[in-house]
């Protein structure tokens, strides 16, 4: 099933409809889940929803013809906010909500939601990239999360609860999105033009843990090639720390001289390492292997003979959630693989 044309989160849609149709939606919500799985999209299409002039927002049927759907679509509709992390950045910066210190509460997110609707009767923010609210950023979210402006729906996207600041998370309503069925992985890929080879298209979609982001980056061949060099260590009882971390360093330095794309890689790199240690972790409590081809082939082969069990594979998945932490927070990534690597390399079992 498809919600104009949003695959794979039926079971969300119903709760809109439901909650459309009883005349109570929330006004606040915090939309969680793995990157790439549609939940911008989610987001856009629930805003044309209820800005839609023709077809009532219960219907769940936005009609794409009027002036608002169109407004929607080309991101020009006056009471739609649409705010994101600066790519260069690390944290969200609390400019982008209550402006600069010459023009606080002039410009920014929180002044422009608290104006009147210019076309309908509600203003909508979608906040992207919540994951980054740093606290004095969340703090100034924390009054219009529980006093929002009449009418006003705000939608904050970040990937998990936990990487939400506590203050934030009790003040929303949280809707969780799955990740998605492999065959939709596929299909998006195909359709996207992605890739144009439909076997290409289901071996991505296998190896995607559900997000269309992940996916579409291991269509790039040299990071699939890095990601099996890299499971095929971890697979490995013992493995030489110095010359892995070498071998990630000199990995994220070709992906170009600004610090965003490598860091960008690195995320990547560690999120490699994270999923293999929480399905090692499944594995060895007695779980399913996983569907994933190359991380079943490496967890199977790491079970067999490292000697820890899963609470040292969730030891290590920790240390590798730390790392992206400390990426996110701008360590130096040089250093931050080094002491990484060595601590994983050299964990108890
Ligand atoms: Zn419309």
């Amino acid at each position: 099933m498809s919600w104009q044309g949003i695959e794979g989160h039926d079971a969300v849609v119903e709760r809109f409809r439901r909650s459309l149709v009883a005349g109570r939606l929330p006004s606040t919500f915090l939309f969680v889940g793995p990157a790439g799985i549609g939940k911008r999209a989610f987001a856009l299409q629930l805003a044309k929803t209820l800005l839609c002039e023709a077809s009532p927002p219960s219907h769940m049927a936005p009609c794409n013809a009027c002036v608002s759907c169109r407004q929607v679509e080309a991101g020009t509709h006056p009471d739609l906010e649409t705010v994101a992390k600066e790519p260069d950045r690390t944290e969200f910066r609390i400019e982008l909500l209550i402006g600069d210190l010459e023009h606080r509460m002039q410009e920014g997110l929180i002044p422009r939601l608290s104006l009147k609707p210019t076309r309908g009767q509600r203003k909508i923010a979608i906040l992207d990239d919540a994951d980054f609210l740093n606290v004095a950023s969340a703090n100034c979210l924390l009054k219009t999360l529980e006093e929002p402006p009449l009418g006003s729906v705000l939608i904050l996207l970040g990937t998990s609860e936990q990487k939400q600041l506590p203050t934030i998370r009790s003040r929303c309503q949280i809707v969780r999105f799955r990740p998605l069925p492999e065959e939709t992985v596929a299909k998006l890929l195909l359709e996207k033009g992605i890739v144009n080879d439909p076997f290409e298209a289901e071996r991505l979609a296998a190896l995607s843990g559900g997000g269309l982001q992940q996916a579409t980056a291991l269509a790039d061949a040299t990071l699939l090639e890095f990601r099996r060099h890299l499971l095929a260590q971890l697979a490995r009882p013992r493995w030489n720390s110095v010359a892995l971390a070498k071998s990630i360093n000199a990995f994220v330095e070709d992906a170009g001289k600004e610090a965003p794309p490598r860091r960008e890689r690195l995320r990547r790199v560690i999120g490699f390492c994270a999923d293999f240690y929480h399905q090692l972790m499944i594995y060895q409590s007695g779980g399913e292997a996983p569907a994933d081809p190359q991380l079943r082939e490496a967890v199977a082969a790491a079970a067999g003979d490292w000697g820890g069990d899963a609470a040292s594979a969730a030891d290590r998945l920790e240390r590798c959630l730390d790392a992206l932490a400390h990426v996110d927070a701008n360590a130096h990534p040089i250093t931050a693989t080094e002491a990484w690597i060595d601590d994983l390399a050299h964990a108890p079992l």
